[in-house]
């Protein structure tokens, strides 16, 4: 290979969509940045994905919508359905909204976005092996070039975006980052993009995402069915880790059958993946090194979104490092900082969703069929959690549920007892130390607080 530059302020692993917001937003402070993908540079964003995001991240970031080839169409909300469905929740409002994006092109323009704000090297089909360290901080990493050869590159600071694979993740030499995920906190999806005749029933729904919680057609997961544009949907199903090698069945059976009523149709995508549905990893940083995205679990416990938290991750993740070049100091306690912001922002909201997340997975279709039946959560509170990531119930608001879940009072009291902790730890993430010397303690109190629900709701502990 001709010469490349092989020392750099800043190296960013993964050219997913957290990959090239760092790059982007570091490169355009004027930090010398290097982006680096195993994919050739035309399939940067074809991902196998919903290609759900909504609005906000890119008024946050200050960025073009989705627009022309790249925006498959426009939702206005999600619809929630009961495993019965007899029960539909609307859910309407401006975080809810955003788009239906065609992945490739959206993941081509942020990736031309990135080399346009001043990327200084985007090597494409080049695979990261390892870390390299100095003095205890990464400092670098080592890469297979698209020849075959293996060449060391160094950094100041190394940012990981290489998705929930990262080969990074087990090689760092941290205390503080965790190196496995359990399997329980991680979903297997799998979903087709199907296209109906022209002369066939249109898009059912077209401006609204739609969710159906079935812990029997679904374990543990949920079926999806999105509209893509008049003719296509994307219709997937996520499951229970344990279902690995049996999913396309599963989606074959209790969801392409069940919801597909036409013959005439024309596959144009399938496919699966991994998606990591706990909160953010206890550290997603440590000397020298940040991840974002799906490599540091920063994913929607209850639904799975992981673009906007990986843009926002990102972007976070690009201030830090330049404050840690200002100031040419690049150890945890430095950045630190990045930390702080993402516990604090969605990690928050994260933490406690991953709480009722898990107690949505332990309750039968009976409890979920009677629970969103009677409204014991509604829309607005559902809105209320997932956009705060906990919910405030006034006496009153207490008395007419207790009152509808008379004939179901265990489920109430759960439900109860699952809000208090939501809020518990909502708190607690708000109040994330601003250094590293009270984090330990800090840690061990979350850890109590998923201990509660783990031992209440599934009647183990296991949390690492
Ligand atoms: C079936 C499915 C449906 C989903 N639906 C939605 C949805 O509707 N809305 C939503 O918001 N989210 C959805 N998600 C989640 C979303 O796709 C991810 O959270 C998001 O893409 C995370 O972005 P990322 O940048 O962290 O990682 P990725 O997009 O996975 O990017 C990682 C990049 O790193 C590169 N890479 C990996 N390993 C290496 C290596 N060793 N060396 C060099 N490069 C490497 C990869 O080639 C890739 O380009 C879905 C996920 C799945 C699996």
């Amino acid at each position: 290979m001709e010469n490349i530059e092989k020392t750099f302020d800043v190296i960013v692993i993964g050219a997913g969509t957290g990959g090239t917001t760092a790059a982007r937003f570091t490169a355009k402070k004027g930090l010398n940045v290097c982006l680096i993908d195993r994919k050739k540079k035309e399939d940067i964003g074809n991902k196998i994905c919903g290609d759900a995001v909504g609005n906000e991240i890119f008024d946050l970031l200050k960025i073009a919508h989705p627009k022309d080839e790249e925006l498959s169409c426009h939702i206005k909300g999600a619809k929630l359905y009961s495993p019965d469905l007899k029960k539909c929740i609307t859910l309407l409002d401006p975080k809810q909204a955003g788009y239906i994006v065609n992945r490739l092109e959206f993941g081509q323009r942020l990736l031309n976005e990135a080399l346009d704000a001043g990327v200084k090297q985007f090597l494409d089909k080049t695979m990261v092996l390892d870390l390299l360290y100095s003095n205890g901080t990464v400092n670098g990493v080592q890469v297979k070039l698209a020849n075959g050869e293996k060449v060391n590159l160094n950094a100041k600071i190394v940012i990981d975006a290489s998705g929930f694979y990262t080969p990074l993740r087990k090689k760092v030499r941290s205390t503080l980052i965790e190196k496995n995920i359990q399997k329980e906190d991680s979903i297997l999806c799998y979903r087709e993009i199907v296209k109906f005749s022209p002369s066939d029933l249109e898009v059912q729904d077209p401006e609204h995402i739609t969710i159906i919680l079935d812990q029997k057609k679904a374990p543990g997961g949920y079926i999806w069915y999105f509209p893509k544009n008049q003719s296509s949907v994307n219709i997937g199903i996520g499951t229970f880790m344990d279902y690995r090698g049996k999913v396309k069945d599963l989606y074959r059976s209790n969801v392409y059958n069940k919801f597909i009523k036409t013959s005439k149709v024309e596959i144009l995508s399938s496919g699966g993946g991994v998606v990591p549905v706990r909160r953010p990893l206890w550290s997603c940083a440590d000397n020298g090194f940040m991840l974002i995205g799906d490599a540091a679990c920063q994913v929607n416990p209850l639904h799975g979104g992981g673009i906007d938290p990986s843009m926002r991750a990102g972007y976070y993740a690009a201030n830090s490092a330049l404050q840690a070049l200002e100031n040419n100091n690049y150890s945890i306690n430095q950045l630190w900082d990045y930390n702080y912001k993402v516990m604090t922002s969605f990690g928050a909201e994260f933490a406690s969703l991953d709480l009722l997340r898990i107690v949505l997975q332990s309750l039968s279709n009976e409890a979920l069929n009677f629970g969103l039946g009677r409204e014991l959560l509604s829309g607005e509170e559902i809105l209320e959690i997932s956009s705060k990531g906990g919910l405030n119930l006034s006496l009153i608001d207490m008395a007419v549920k207790a009152f509808k879940g008379i004939s179901n009072p265990n489920l109430l009291l759960d439900l109860n007892y699952l809000r208090i902790r939501m809020n518990e730890i909502s708190k607690l993430y708000k109040n994330f130390p601003r250094n590293l010397s009270q984090f330990s303690n800090w840690k061990e109190k979350a850890i109590g607080i998923y201990e509660k629900i783990k031992t209440m709701f599934v009647g183990s502990k296991k949390i690492k």
